[in-house]
């Protein structure tokens, strides 16, 4: 039996387990088993993982992006260039190999949307996730500013403070991002994210807008349901996610 994961905290309500135990169940895939690891802290990690037999690959979802890093053997092409890490790999020697395939799924998710009046773009949150987004965005050769709640200084050119976005600004830039959990359903944290979305100017949003929300629960959060009431083209992080996942089982089966 080959076994697969997820590390993160919580996991409750976590994505992966069910689209994996049912992927499996659907393509009749009967010799891998996929598991839940909730750490309550990263140093648990090595004593927990390390000695499962048959482990061969894990997630790695929210906080552990970036501090699993120093628990594994070598990072990946683009993990190690944005050093966050959503999919590890352990080979047949026991090496853990840590890849991002965030990136993956955004790029190929976000591309069919995009125009070319989508010249700027604002990422919002400046957490593991949005990395993946601006590693994109580069490669596309979009600019983009990242957009924070925490204080910015005068020579921190490339980061916002929210209360910087005006309606003048939102005409400039048509790709808007959100990579914070605002909005977001189905966590521990439900009361203090539900119901709410990043303080823009949403009345200055216009059809040439897109909203690309990483958040999939639920499919139109406040942030895209505002977006659209303008004319906005709005568009959750579901088939992102998809992306994503089936990038991770792509490399758990490729040959070392
Ligand atoms: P993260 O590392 O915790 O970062 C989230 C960022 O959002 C924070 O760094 C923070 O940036 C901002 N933020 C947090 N709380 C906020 C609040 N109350 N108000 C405003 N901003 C807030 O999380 P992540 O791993 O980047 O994930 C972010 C979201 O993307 C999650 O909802 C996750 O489920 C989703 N996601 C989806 C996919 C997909 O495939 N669809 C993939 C990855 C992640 P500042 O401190 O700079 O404001």
């Amino acid at each position: 039996m080959r076994i697969f994961g997820i590390i993160g905290y919580p996991l409750s309500h976590s994505f992966s387990p069910g689209y994996f135990k049912d992927k499996f169940q659907n393509e009749k895939i009967t010799d891998a088993e996929y598991r839940t690891f909730p750490l309550a802290a990263i140093q648990e990690f090595p004593s927990i993982i390390k000695n499962i037999p048959g482990i061969c690959g894990l997630n790695v979802t929210i906080p552990y992006k970036e501090t699993i890093i120093p628990y594994l053997d070598k990072l990946h092409g683009v993990a190690n260039e944005i050093k966050a890490v959503n999919c590890i790999k352990i080979t047949r020697g026991n090496k853990m190999i840590g890849f991002n395939t965030d990136v993956h799924g955004f790029e190929n998710s976000i591309q069919k949307y995009l125009k070319p009046h989508h010249t700027k773009a604002l990422i919002l949150g400046t957490g593991g996730a949005s990395k993946a987004i601006a590693y994109v965005l580069k490669k596309l050769n979009l600019p983009f500013v990242f957009v924070t709640r925490t204080k910015v200084s005068a020579v921190q050119t490339n980061l916002l403070n929210y209360d910087r976005i005006s309606g003048l600004l939102v005409r400039d830039y048509a790709l808007i991002i959100n990579t914070t959990p605002l909005g977001m359903y189905g966590s521990a944290t439900d009361e203090e994210y539900k119901n709410s979305c990043p303080p823009l100017p949403y009345g200055h949003f216009t059809e040439k807008h897109l909203l690309f929300d990483l958040v999939y629960n639920p499919a139109e959060t406040l942030f895209l349901k505002k977006g659209k009431m303008m004319g906005a083209t709005v568009v959750n992080g579901l088939e992102m996610l998809h992306l994503q996942a089936e990038k991770c089982w792509e490399l758990w089966n490729e040959t070392e």
